[in-house]
């Protein structure tokens, strides 16, 4: 098989991380070089730094919607989901509210964090998803209880790219006084995202996951909402996170960011078109199902399930084959534990160890697509040859799960 493209592969792992853009690149270059300034030094080499980095926060502002004083740059969105959480977190407990509400599928950054809180004594509910992974504004609705202090309910899923209800689910926050906070990690640059429009308190976002570096992210957070700080040090961030700023990498985020949206409304069509492409070419394997909803989906986001296959078996044989790909996200891969994102839409353990998702970026090409068809389609073919359960399944021993 031909290999093209990012990698030396055929690179369909962009929920993971995407290749930084050349504008990102670019952008970032005279910062690690000449203007290498400290923005908290009072001389003319600091100041330089600092006109950067505001420059920088208005032109992210101005992607979201909002004012430049609403945002504080962090070291990507898992540092952004623990902020906006423990800071309503302390603010609730400070009222005496320890309820918090968010779903089943969320990322573990938030997850993990979430259980931190519980150990301390919060209360923390978990609204289920329905099978096409789900949440309404209704179930919010009927949650929230006067001991409330946050719901946080991600803006798409990174594994199986479900796109949630959040302006709704805003309003009704809003409307009964409770901080919404949304991981928006896996959304920014993908789909529209104006915070105004959305009626979030705070919201997640990290450079890597739209062509910008690694470690750096940002968490908006509407003005007067209490936002704590992580880490003590420095007066940085307006006091909401010390430490020396990341010059070069808040310079290419912003870049890759101002990119992503201008090109946005482009990209997603074509983007959809060829993941819809995929879907229906792997649709033709027997005895596989497609995770998450087709229509409220993110537009780069395929992930199926097949029965009688190890998903880590699949994705090392695809990566032979020159087909980068995951079986969930990257954080529970090199675990043996199914995806609770998975197990949360209802998929049985069997059926969630089978899975793959193929995530595309605008790189990606109609060839691509065809090429990773025919890869998984020879793998899937090959893997069930040599599976017992399968053997099992096609003689009529066991019953299929997915029919
Ligand atoms: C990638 C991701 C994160 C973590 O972002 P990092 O910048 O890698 O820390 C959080 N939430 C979601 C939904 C993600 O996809």
């Amino acid at each position: 098989m031909e290999s093209i493209a990012q990698n030396g592969c055929i690179y369909l792992d962009n929920a993971a991380t995407t290749k930084m853009s050349k504008t990102a690149i670019n952008a970032m270059l005279p910062y690690m070089d000449e203007i290498y300034g400290n923005p908290s030094s009072l001389h003319s080499a600091g100041q330089r730094a600092a006109e950067a980095l505001a420059d920088a926060r208005q032109r992210v502002a101005a992607c979201l919607g909002c004012g430049e004083r609403e945002i504080t740059f962090t070291s990507g969105g898992s540092e952004a989901d623990n902020q906006a959480i423990i800071s309503a977190a302390r603010f609730g407990e400070r009222k005496g509210k320890k309820h918090i509400i968010s779903t089943a599928i969320e990322h573990h950054a938030v997850l993990h964090t979430l259980r931190k809180l519980e150990k301390e004594g919060f209360l923390i509910t978990l609204l289920p998803v329905s099978e096409e992974g789900l949440v309404t504004a209704e179930q919010v609705a009927e949650a929230i209880t006067p001991d409330t202090c946050l719901v946080s309910v991600m803006y798409a899923n990174n594994e199986i790219g479900t796109i949630q209800p959040i302006a709704e689910i805003g309003a009704i926050c809003r409307e009964r006084g409770v901080l919404f906070h949304t991981d928006a990690v896996q959304a920014v640059g993908h789909v529209p995202v104006d915070v105004e429009a959305l009626n979030v308190d705070m919201l997640s976002l990290s450079g890597h996951k739209f062509h910008g570096p690694k470690g750096v992210g940002a968490l908006y957070a509407r003005s007067k909402t209490p936002l704590s700080s992580l880490i003590e040090g420095g007066a940085q961030e307006r006091g909401k996170r010390a430490g020396t700023e990341n010059v070069p990498a808040v310079m290419g985020m912003a870049a890759a960011l101002e990119e992503a949206c201008e090109g946005l409304e482009r990209n997603a069509k074509k983007i959809t078109v060829l993941r819809d492409k995929l879907i229906d070419g792997l649709l033709q394997i027997p005895h596989c199902i497609v995770n998450g909803s087709l229509e409220k989906r993110l537009p780069g986001n395929v992930n199926l399930c097949f029965e009688g296959i190890e998903g880590e078996s699949l994705l090392l044989l695809l990566d032979d084959k020159g087909v980068c790909a995951s079986s969930g996200s990257a954080c529970t891969s090199g675990s043996l534990d199914p995806s609770h994102v998975l197990l949360a839409i209802g998929r049985p353990h069997e059926i969630a160890h089978g899975s793959l998702r193929l995530t595309l970026s605008e790189e990606t090409t109609e060839k691509e697509i065809d090429a990773a068809v025919t890869a998984v389609k020879e793998t899937v073919e090959y893997l069930r040859s040599i599976s017992p359960v399968w053997r099992d399944l096609v003689t009529g021993k066991q019953e299929f799960v997915i029919k």
